[in-house]
């Protein structure tokens, strides 16, 4: 058994001992199967290689301190995942089948869950594609759902580190009435040439407008936004943007803390407003945001002190931490304990 250096993870693609799987064949979701191989046999003409039915799902399993493995709010990715099926008329994965699959494929892999101590975590990737062949336009009548499981690193290996955001009027990631609140594949891919663009520069991501009027704030690429003025989180609220659970969560936190919480449009304009801003999902729970270059009107937004979080930031972000590595009690039910 190979020795895993949990510092030097990073964000890649890794195998794990098992991953679950469970098809969809004739009208109905068979049982869970549990593979060791990474490949699948996919007819060539699946509808997810040509017309996109792909959905996925992104969450974590941590271990705390006294060594209890911890999921996070994975009821949610399972109804978030039956909206996006919804929304490519996909077949739905049962809430209750996902969760036992992401259960499984944890427990299952429970020797590649990090130390505590490394500040690493167990990345886990539920997807449901179309697998029937079809070549007219239409939805598949075959489906296939899969949960598999991979270390993944700190996201901060040297601690909270802002970086800087770009505004491109030029791109957008989805439509006013599109795809953009799905967890779907296509989003990704009309989102890389953008992303490509702003990373050569130096940017962590695109900060889009919404794509209609270029008025409000929408998302980034793969985060939702926030910012923070007068003790209050402020988050967009949009018709294309997708509902982040790092993002409710931190609602949720934010009132625990005393802070105001508003869910509403945000123009552009109120950028010059803020004393924090940050972009939120699972992948880094909070990346604080130090400034953000609107290109088209070569203008500067500057937050914070340029090397550190703000403070609601770090307040916000640890105590998320905390509730997810079992260091404080988990009052909303979050967490299930992987027995
Ligand atoms: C997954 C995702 C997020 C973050 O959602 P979390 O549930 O917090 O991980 C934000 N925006 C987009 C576009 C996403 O796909």
């Amino acid at each position: 058994m190979e020795q895993l250096d949990w510092k030097k993870l990073g964000f890649g693609y890794r195998d794990a001992d098992y991953n679950i799987r469970c098809h969809y064949r004739d009208g109905k979701w068979g049982d869970l199967e549990v593979s060791t191989s990474n490949t699948i046999n996919l007819h060539m003409s699946a509808t997810a290689l040509h017309y996109g039915q792909e959905a996925f799902e992104g969450l974590k399993a941590f271990r705390g301190k006294d060594g209890t493995i911890r999921i996070f709010r994975m009821e949610e990715n399972a109804k978030r995942m039956q909206l996006s099926c919804d929304g490519i008329l996909m077949a739905k994965i049962p809430v209750e089948k996902f969760t036992e699959a992401v259960y499984k494929a944890v427990k299952m892999n429970e020797r590649f869950i990090p130390p505590y101590e490394s500040g690493a975590s167990l990345y886990i990737r539920p997807l449901l594609i179309g697998t029937g062949p079809e070549i007219g336009v239409k939805p598949a009548n075959e489906y296939l759902f899969m949960v598999f499981v991979m270390p993944v690193g700190p996201y901060f290996p040297e601690g909270f580190k802002p970086t800087n955001l770009v505004i491109m009027r030029k791109y957008d990631r989805a439509a006013p009435q599109g795809t953009g609140k799905f967890k779907v594949g296509g989003n990704y891919a009309a989102s890389m040439g953008a992303g490509k663009l702003a990373k050569e520069q130096g940017f962590s991501a695109v900060l889009y407008l919404d794509s209609k009027e270029k008025k409000y704030l929408d998302e980034c690429g793969p985060a939702n936004f926030f910012g923070i003025k007068n003790n209050t989180y402020i988050t967009p609220l949009s018709e294309s943007i997708l509902p982040s659970i790092t993002n409710k969560s931190l609602m949720v936190l934010a009132e625990e803390l005393g802070m105001k919480v508003e869910c509403r449009k945000v123009p552009y304009e109120e950028l010059i407003e803020f004393d924090e801003v940050g972009a939120c999902g699972t992948a880094a729970v909070i990346s604080p945001i130090k400034g953000i270059y609107d290109a088209d009107n070569d203008k500067w937004f500057k937050y914070g002190n340029q090397s550190d979080a703000g403070e609601c930031s770090v307040k916000l972000y640890n105590k998320l931490r905390a509730i997810q590595y079992g260091e404080e009690p988990d009052n909303f039910g979050w967490m299930t304990v992987v027995e």
